[in-house]
């Protein structure tokens, strides 16, 4: 008889776990909270216009051998899909005016920065080499065996050995946050704007960067066209080809043990899952102390959840503009004449992604636009839970702020706008349940990479975890990652030989 796994979540993460597991002939159901797949990964339409709410690049959209391909097409996510890569990853200015456009290719970068900070020539061309050298590993480490533990920075590093340099270079940035990467820029806005590239992430890790960088220039992080659901959509059709069952609308409430092991979930409805292995592929947070009420942990799975740093929540608005804006950068990244506050946050730039790239977006002639302002996160979550109404207007307000801001940059922008829409922390942690509104998991600081987050808890068998809340730095490919490393590891367990295919 098939053994049976049921698996919370139906993110990148808990598709993929469940796409792999049906390939190696576990019943499968997975239930997810709300009415469509995605979690983060995903994208909303108002007026006619779609609002995408994740994917600007995609690692292993290239054709070819490398890991992460080879698992996209395994869960049939890339097959016949449409993919641009951009020559223009953004373009930031400064208050004077000044510009610097990052190219993708490492090439035009290069001479990019030198017509920006000549005097930085040797910092430059270092940089520009190390992009190039990232460039040449794979884009994910190597496939883990069924049953590898858990891996650290040193094993990750490890499994790059056949690299070598690339090992060094690994080691050399995932220990230097961006931070102190760009100190090398003796040009002071040469150093700001590198910094920008990732947002003024200051403390990520600047491997994310070079990593990223090294992507776009072999072509391997495009955008796929149809944005974030439609992404999604194939895999969830996948999944249900495979002879897996999804049931939405099914918030789990509780994951149910007993004699230390998960035996199943209960919905919120009071309806019970049963399952000989349960998988969350859910917030990490509510997993351990809200489903399993805090019952199977220790001292260092606590200090995870009270030192770690996660990725902030954010405040999103996206607004639908009669304008054609073809032929713009996809992303400006420029300073505001009046900073947009919201609770204890103010931006002072903006980041503004312009969708004229993807038709699939906006009717003809116009053109969907986002941005990203800083999400304090008890200062939504309260105004919407005390005053719903002020929470209305707060929304509102930072909506129409962003369309005055943007009305600078495109004279009349005001007048055309058909549509704002605004997501705070609220809306993130109402749709996809992440911890405090993180909009994706722990944050890759260079302590963090040194660091192993647990994928099971202690006393508790047939239960693991998967998704961004066990591989610090998120992301798509770590759902896929981690999706396909629990099956493997159910497999051995099993005594059975992992299978994957492609469809
Ligand atoms: C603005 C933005 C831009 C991004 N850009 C990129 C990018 O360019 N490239 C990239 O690779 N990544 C990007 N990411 C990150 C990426 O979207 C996430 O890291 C990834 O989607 C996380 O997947 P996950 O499956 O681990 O978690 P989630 O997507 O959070 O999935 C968890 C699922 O569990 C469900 N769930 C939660 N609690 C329960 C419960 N009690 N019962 C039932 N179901 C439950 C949720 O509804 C959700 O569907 C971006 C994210 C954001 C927000």
């Amino acid at each position: 008889m098939e053994k049976t796994v049921v698996i919370i979540g139906a993110g990148i993460a808990g598709l993929s776990a469940g796409c792999y597991a049906r390939m190696n002939g576990y019943k499968t159901t997975i239930v997810e909270m709300h009415d469509k797949p995605g979690g983060l990964c995903t994208a909303w339409t108002r007026k006619g216009y779609t609002f995408d709410g994740c994917i600007h690049w995609l690692i292993g959209s290239r054709p070819g051998n490398d890991p992460m391909r080879q698992g996209w097409e395994e869960l049939g996510a890339v097959q016949g899909k449409m993919m641009i890569d951009h020559d223009v990853f953004m373009v930031i200015e400064d208050k004077d005016g000044k510009c610097f456009t990052v190219f993708e290719n490492a090439d035009l970068l290069e001479k990019e920065m030198m017509r920006i900070a000549p005097k930085d020539a040797k910092a430059i061309k270092g940089f520009i080499e190390d992009i190039k050298k990232i460039s040449e590993m794979p884009s994910g480490p190597p496939e883990r065996k069924p049953g590898d533990k858990t891996p650290g920075f040193f094993e990750s590093a490890a499994g790059f050995i056949g690299f070598m340099p690339l090992l060094l270079k690994f080691i050399q940035y995932g220990a230097m946050d961006i931070k102190r990467l760009v100190k090398r820029f003796k040009d002071p806005f040469l150093s700001f704007a590198i910094a920008q590239i990732f947002g003024g992430m200051e403390e990520f890790s600047s491997l994310g960067l070079m990593f990223t960088l090294g992507n776009m220039h072999k072509r391997n992080a495009a955008y796929p066209i149809g944005g974030s659901l439609e992404f999604i959509r194939p895999i969830e059709e996948r999944f249900k080809g495979l002879g897996g069952e999804i049931m939405y609308n099914s918030p789990v409430e509780n994951i149910i043990t007993g004699d230390g092991m998960a035996t199943g979930v209960l919905l919120k409805n009071g309806t019970v899952v049963k399952a000989d292995t349960v998988v969350s592929a859910a917030d990490g947070h509510a997993t351990i102390y809200t489903m399993l009420e805090g019952k199977y942990r220790d001292k260092s799975i606590d200090s995870i959840y009270s030192t770690f740093k996660r990725f902030p929540s954010i405040v999103q608005v996206s607004m639908g503009v009669v304008m054609d804006l073809a032929g713009e950068p996809q992303s400006i990244n420029f300073p505001l004449a009046k900073p947009i506050s919201a609770g204890k946050l103010t931006d002072d730039r903006m980041s503004l992604r312009v969708y004229s790239f993807d038709k699939t977006f906006a009717p003809q002639g116009c053109t969907a636009l986002t941005t990203y302002l800083g999400g304090d996160y008890e200062y939504w979550t309260n105004l919407k839970a005390v005053d719903k109404k002020k929470y209305e207007e707060e929304k509102k307000r930072i909506g129409s702020e962003v369309v005055d801001a943007v009305d600078k940059k495109y004279p009349g922008f005001k007048e055309r706008v058909q549509v704002v829409d605004v997501a705070t922390p609220a809306t993130y942690v109402e749709y996809t349940g992440n911890w405090m509104g993180s909009f994706e998991g722990w944050l890759l600081t260079p302590g963090i990479m040194l660091k192993k987050i647990p994928r099971t808890l202690p006393g508790l068998k047939n239960f693991h975890m998967i998704g961004q809340w066990v591989a610090p730095g998120g992301g798509l490919p770590t759902g896929l990652m981690t999706g396909k490393d629990v099956i493997k590891t159910l497999c051995k367990e099993d005594g059975k030989e992992f299978r994957a295919e492609k469809p």
